[in-house]
């Protein structure tokens, strides 16, 4: 299991801040809904325009699929993000600190909602 997370989290690094801003606020409202979590793949359903994301391993190497436009133009998008932080506070390590470094630099947004 630990592996797709590392994918995971390793790919999410290189998203743009765009994604990772976004992203991070729909982590932290809670939007994400993980629908399937085992080794060989992840699903989830972000609570923005209904997004369905999928991660997969094939050879070894991620495969991310989301539902949203730039998703399907094969972007790393915020529901990706999302998905992506979900997958890591549920894959957290005890001995791991609170702000792990792929996510110190995500900004703190607030947004009216
Ligand atoms: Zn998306």
């Amino acid at each position: 299991m630990q592996k797709i997370a590392d994918l995971i989290e390793a790919e999410a690094e290189r998203a743009d801040q765009a994604a990772l801003d976004r992203g991070g606020e729909l982590a932290r409202a809670g939007a994400v809904q993980l629908v399937r979590f085992g080794p060989p793949r992840v699903t989830a359903e972000v609570d923005d325009g209904a997004a369905c994301v999928e991660f997969r391993v094939v050879d070894e190497t991620l495969v991310w699929h989301c539902s949203c436009p730039a998703g399907r133009n094969g972007a790393f998008c915020a529901h990706c993000v999302a998905t992506a932080q979900s997958v890591r506070i549920r894959t957290d390590r005890k001995d791991s600190p609170e702000v792990p470094s792929a996510t110190a630099s995500v900004r703190t947004v607030r947004m009216a909602s």
